[in-house]
């Protein structure tokens, strides 16, 4: 069967020409697709029945089932627990911002990177998403709330450059004219630094933003939590952000999620600001989401505050990112953990 939904515009052209269709054809089936997002071949109805029949019969048309969603009180945060056709589970979420809909979306079912602190990993890889199934949860999204999703970043569960294939053709579908055409500079993709694929995104000099998962200032303390770590050093991974930031003129953010007591010593401020500096990153703190089976924990507020300040003194950009939707397992991957961990829960 084929994958209808994973074929970027120009192949669907001549997908549909192989089929002895007008080219004007592929216009609408991939608008009905990528704008009007419809959810069957069906309701496509400008299309001739017979060649409805036959896209029917030769391709796997995948859609999004919401198995469950959590609306945050504290600051509107959706969280969705979508299943995918072979009962995989993913979860997407969305965050309301003053200045539009932020998607923040995953790229594999489960992950093989290990991070120490993180609950998508706790599992391991189930498989890649298709470039389909990244858009589906954008569109799902959409469609269920009825508003216009502007902004999308791929750091939901799943290492995306484990995935560059489908990110790649996810990138082109989700930015391209013909479908939702979000603004590459709306969208950012978050790696736990596969540094030769951050040297191979860069060759394609998309507008997009990068997000380095550093976590840690110094290569020792970083193989503690992050075992990608033991395979490139700090050092390897300046210097292909920095190739990165040359070829495309996109400033790289840090990540730095702040442990109490593992990153967060005045040596962590003074080394961390040293690698900003280096590579003029902007530096986005996330005080650790507690997950129940790692056993981290996050500095308190002063502590963070206090942190940041550090870094700002020497002129490095900071900010600490709002936890959003604290009282909906907010952070990655605690849903679908959950929802796996005790299949029961799904009949609720
Ligand atoms: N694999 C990619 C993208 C997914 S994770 C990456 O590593 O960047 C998105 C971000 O959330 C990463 O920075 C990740 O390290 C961070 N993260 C994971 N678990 C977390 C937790 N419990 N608390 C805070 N940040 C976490």
């Amino acid at each position: 069967m084929i994958d209808i939904k994973s074929m970027p515009y120009e192949q669907l052209k001549e997908y549909c020409i192989s089929l002895g269709q007008k080219g004007f054809r592929a216009d609408q089936l991939y608008d009905w697709m990528h704008v009007k997002l419809a959810e069957s071949f069906d309701s496509m109805t400008n299309l001739p029945a017979a060649f409805r029949e036959s896209l029917s019969q030769l391709c796997d048309y995948t859609c999004l089932t919401m198995e469950k969603r959590q609306i945050s009180a504290i600051d509107g945060t959706q969280k969705y627990l979508f299943s995918l056709q072979d009962g995989q589970m993913i979860e997407s979420v969305l965050m309301p911002y003053h200045h539009g809909n932020s998607v923040c979306i995953s790229s594999q079912a489960g992950c093989r990177m290990g991070c120490r602190f993180c609950a998508s990993t706790i599992g391991g890889l189930v498989r890649n998403l298709t470039p389909g199934e990244m858009l589906d949860q954008i569109y799902a999204i959409t469609r269920i709330t009825g508003q216009r999703v502007s902004n999308v970043v791929v750091m939901g569960t799943g290492e995306p450059l484990d995935n560059y294939e489908n990110l790649l053709i996810f990138i082109k579908m989700l930015t391209d004219e013909h479908g939702l055409h979000i603004s590459q500079r709306n969208l950012t993709v978050s790696t736990c630094g596969l540094a030769e694929k951050i040297l191979a995104l860069a060759e394609h000099r998309f507008q997009i933003t990068l997000a380095l998962s550093l976590h840690a200032a110094t290569d020792e303390k970083r193989k503690q939590i992050m075992p990608v770590a033991n395979k490139y050093s700090i050092d390897t991974l300046m210097d292909a952000v920095s190739e990165y930031h040359e070829k495309t003129g996109r400033r790289i953010t840090f990540e730095y999620s702040l442990i109490a007591g593992v990153n967060d010593t005045d040596e962590d401020a003074r080394l961390l600001t040293a690698l900003a500096k280096k590579t003029g990153a902007h530096v986005n703190l996330i005080p650790v989401n507690p997950v129940t089976e790692t056993g981290f924990l996050p500095p308190n507020k002063q502590e963070a505050d206090v942190f940041k300040l550090k870094l700002e003194k020497n002129h490095i950009n900071v900010t600490i990112r709002r936890s959003m939707g604290r009282d909906i397992d907010g952070a990655c991957g605690q849903l679908r953990r959950k929802e796996t961990a005790n299949p029961a829960r799904r009949s609720i």
